[in-house]
C-alpha cells in the first residue's frame, strides 16, 4: 500500500479519494480540478499526494494562494508533515518584497513608492540590511531553520540577524523543494520570470498547487488593467515641474479632454481605441513610462510624499503598451472627473501559464460548475472531480421563494415593501442572528427602509478593512440581529462566521453586473472565446457563484445548522437553478416556512418568534 506524506493518522470520508485522484493524476502528468466543499481537508489532500509524488520523482511543489494571509494552513499542514515525517524535505514561506522587507525607512511606505525606493537603496548601497546580507556566503542556521515557521517569523529571524528578509528568503527558497507563495508570483506576467529565475526554480519541474482556484481568471485580468483620471495627469506634472524636469506630460491630459469631448457628447462611457490617440504617444508609450518611474523616485526622495502620481501613470502607460488582444479601454465621464480604464477581459496571455507547469492541482470550494473553469484554464486532459460535502445533509435546508423579482425593470418601492415582508417572516422563525445579503447596496437600501426589525448592522458602501472587522467584531457578539450585506462583497466572501453564528440566511436577487460596456465587451470576448456557452460564462454563472459563495457564509462545520432562502422568481428558472442545485440542494416543500419551524424544532421555533416579537414593538 502506499505510504502517502500524510500528517494525520488517517484521512477523513472523502480525502482518501482526493489524495488518490490527485495521486492518480500526476501519475499520468495530468492537471487536475478539484472541487471540493468546505470541511475536506483540500490543503492537506493536495499536499499529500503531491508531494509525495514530486519527492519520489525528483520534482518541486508551489503552493499558491490568492491572499497571504492563506499560507498559515498550508505552512501548518506542512510544519505536521515535516514533524511527523521527520524532515525529509525543506520548505518557506514566500511573500512579497514588502512584507519581508525588514529596513524600516523602507517598508512602511505604500507599493508604488517601496519598490523604486529598494532599487535606490540597494542601487545607492544605502540599505544596511542588504549589504550585509549581500556580504554573507551562507545564510546563519537559526534563519534557514525558522524558514519553516512562516514568513512573520523568518522576517523576525531576518530582523534580528541584521539581514534584507526579501532576498534571504529567495536565496532560502533556492534550496527549497516546497515553496508556499502568492498568485502573483505567477500571474503576474511582469514579474513571474524574475521571480523564477531568482529562486532557480522552474515550472517545468513543479507541481503547482493553486488555493482557492476559483480566483484565477480574476486575478490575472487584474494584472493586466490600470486605469487613470485627467487629475493624476495634472499631478503627475506638477511632480515633474516640482523636481524641475522638463518632461511635458500635459499634452496627455489634452489628448484625453479632447477624446472625451469627442466621445463623451451625449454619453458617461464610450469604448476608445488606441488610435484615437496620436500616434507619437503609443510610440513613445514604453520610453516615457521608463523616464516618468525614474522621476517619479526622484519626486519621492526629494519630496515628504508617500505616493507619486508620475509612478502611477507610468504604470498606466505600460498597461497602455502591453499586448493584451482582450483588453477594452473605455472612457467615462463621472462627475467632473474623466477616467480612462483598460480592462483585460479574458487574459489569455497570462493563463498560459498553467500550460507551463509539471502539472497543476486547482482546488476550491466554489468551482462549480467544473467544466466552466476547465474550459477557462484551457488545458487540453485536464481530470475534473467533485466532492460531496462532508457535513450532514440534514444541517441545512434550502428553498427557493420565487414570490419576487429584483430585476431592474421591477424594482418598485412596492416591491422592496414585499422584499423586506418576505425577510421579516423569514426572520420570525430563525432562532439567532441572520444574514440578509442583496445584490447592490441599491437594492439594499430600498429595502432597509421597509425593515421594522431594530437590530441590524449595515454593511456601508466603501468601507475600510478596520471598519469591516470592527462591523464583524460587533456582528460576532450580537444575538438575534440581521446582518446585511451585499453579495461580492467582503461580508459574503472569504469570511468565516464562527461559532453557528448565522442560523438563516437570505440571498436576495441575483448579483448580476452591471449591463455597463465593460459587461457587454466581457461577453462578446467570450462569446467569441467559448461560443455558446460565452454569455453564460461571462455574465450568468459569475452572478450565482457569488449568490452561492453568500449562501455558504453559515454552514462552516459539521455541527453548524443553517436555513438558506434563495428570494427572486429567477431562481425557480431552470438555468439558474441548476446552477444552485449544483452546490446547494434545494428543498421543493410547498409550505417551507412550515419546514424551517420543523428543521428548528418546536422549541427553537418559539424561541424565534418570541425574539422577533420584541424587536418588532
Ligand atoms: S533591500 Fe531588502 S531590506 Fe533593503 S529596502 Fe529592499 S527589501 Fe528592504
Amino acid at each position: 500500500m502506499m505510504q502517502f506524506l500524510f500528517r494525520f493518522d488517517r484521512p477523513r470520508e472523502h480525502q482518501a479519494q482526493m489524495i488518490s485522484d490527485i495521486y492518480a493524476a500526476m501519475q499520468q502528468r495530468r492537471s487536475i480540478l478539484v472541487n471540493a466543499p468546505t470541511g475536506i481537508g483540500k490543503t492537506d489532500a493536495a499536499l499529500s499526494a503531491a508531494m509525495t509524488y514530486a519527492l519520489d520523482n525528483d520534482l518541486d511543489v508551489f503552493f499558491l494562494t490568492p491572499k497571504i494571509s492563506q499560507h498559515a494552513i498550508a505552512v501548518e499542514a506542512l510544519r505536521g508533515i515535516s514533524g511527523k515525517f521527520g524532515g525529509s524535505f525543506s520548505f518557506i514561506d514566500l511573500v512579497g518584497k514588502a512584507n519581508l522587507c525588514t529596513n524600516e525607512a523602507a517598508n512602511m511606505l505604500p507599493s508604488e513608492s517601496f519598490y523604486p525606493t529598494c532599487e535606490k537603496l540597494i542601487n545607492g548601497k544605502k540599505c544596511a540590511f542588504y549589504t550585509k546580507f549581500k556580504g554573507l556566503d551562507e545564510l546563519p542556521q537559526s534563519l534557514i531553520s525558522s524558514a519553516s515557521m512562516g514568513h512573520h517569523q523568518f522576517f523576525r529571524g531576518a530582523f534580528s540577524e541584521g539581514l534584507c528578509g526579501y532576498y534571504s528568503a529567495i536565496r532560502a527558497a533556492r534550496k527549497s523543494r516546497i515553496i508556499v507563495a502568492d498568485y502573483a508570483h505567477m500571474l503576474n506576467p511582469y514579474t513571474r520570470s524574475v521571480f523564477l529565475k531568482s529562486i532557480s526554480h522552474s515550472l517545468s519541474n513543479s507541481i503547482v498547487i493553486w488555493d482557492e482556484a476559483h480566483n484565477i481568471v480574476n486575478l490575472a485580468s487584474d494584472y493586466l488593467s490600470s486605469s487613470i483620471t485627467y487629475s493624476v495627469i495634472e499631478r503627475a506634472q506638477k511632480e515633474l515641474e516640482g523636481i524641475g524636469s522638463s518632461i511635458d506630460v500635459s499634452y496627455i491630459g489634452f489628448v484625453m479632454k479632447a477624446v472625451s469631448q469627442r466621445k463623451l457628447a451625449n454619453v458617461t462611457e464610450a469604448f476608445i481605441e488606441r488610435t484615437d490617440f496620436p500616434k507619437e504617444l503609443e510610440d513613445e508609450a514604453e520610453s516615457l513610462a521608463d523616464s516618468l518611474e525614474k522621476r517619479g523616485m526622484e519626486y519621492l526622495e526629494k519630496s515628504a510624499a508617500k505616493r507619486s502620481s508620475l509612478v502611477h501613470l507610468s504604470r498606466f502607460l505600460r498597461t497602455w503598451s502591453g499586448y493584451d488582444e482582450t483588453a477594452t479601454r473605455i472612457i467615462s465621464r463621472h462627475g467632473p472627473s474623466i477616467r480612462i480604464s483598460i480592462k483585460s477581459l479574458f487574459p489569455k496571455k497570462s493563463l498560459e501559464v498553467l500550460r507551463e507547469p509539471y502539472a497543476n492541482v486547482f482546488m476550491s470550494a466554489t468551482m462549480a460548475p467544473i467544466s466552466m473553469y476547465s474550459d477557462m484554464f484551457m488545458l487540453d486532459g485536464a481530470v475534473s472531480k467533485n466532492y460531496e460535502s462532508p457535513f450532514p445533509k440534514a444541517n441545512r435546508i434550502a428553498f427557493i421563494d420565487g414570490s419576487i423579482t429584483t430585476k431592474y425593470e421591477s424594482r418598485s418601492v412596492d416591491e422592496y415593501k414585499r422584499i423586506a415582508e418576505r425577510i421579516e417572516e423569514f426572520r420570525r422563525h430563525i432562532p439567532g442572528n441572520i444574514a440578509v445579503f442583496f445584490p447592490s447596496f441599491k437594492v439594499l437600501e430600498g429595502t432597509a427602509r421597509h425593515l421594522s426589525m431594530a437590530r441590524r448592522i449595515v454593511q456601508g458602501e466603501n468601507m475600510s478593512s478596520a471598519a469591516t472587522g470592527e462591523l464583524l467584531e460587533r456582528f460576532a457578539a450580537s444575538h438575534d440581529t440581521a446582518l446585511l450585506a451585499v453579495m461580492g462583497g467582503s461580508l459574503s466572501e472569504g469570511v468565516d462566521y464562527r461559532d453557528n453564528l448565522i442560523k438563516g440566511i437570505v440571498i436576495v436577487g441575483i448579483p448580476l453586473s452591471m449591463p455597463d460596456l465593460e459587461t457587454r465587451a466581457r461577453i462578446a470576448v467570450f462569446e467569441k472565446q467559448f461560443g455558446s456557452k460565452g454569455f453564460e460564462y461571462a455574465y450568468i454563472t459569475p452572478a450565482i457563484i457569488r449568490a452561492i459563495q453568500a449562501a455558504g457564509r453559515a454552514v462552516r462545520n459539521e455541527t453548524d445548522r443553517a436555513v438558506i432562502l434563495f428570494l427572486d422568481k429567477r431562481y425557480t428558472w431552470r438555468g439558474y437553478s441548476n446552477l444552485i442545485e449544483g452546490s446547494i440542494g434545494i428543498s421543493k416543500s410547498m409550505d417551507y416556512m412550515g419546514e424551517i419551524d420543523r428543521f428548528w424544532g418546536p422549541k427553537a421555533s418559539a424561541a424565534g418568534k418570541g425574539a422577533s416579537d420584541v424587536r418588532m414593538k
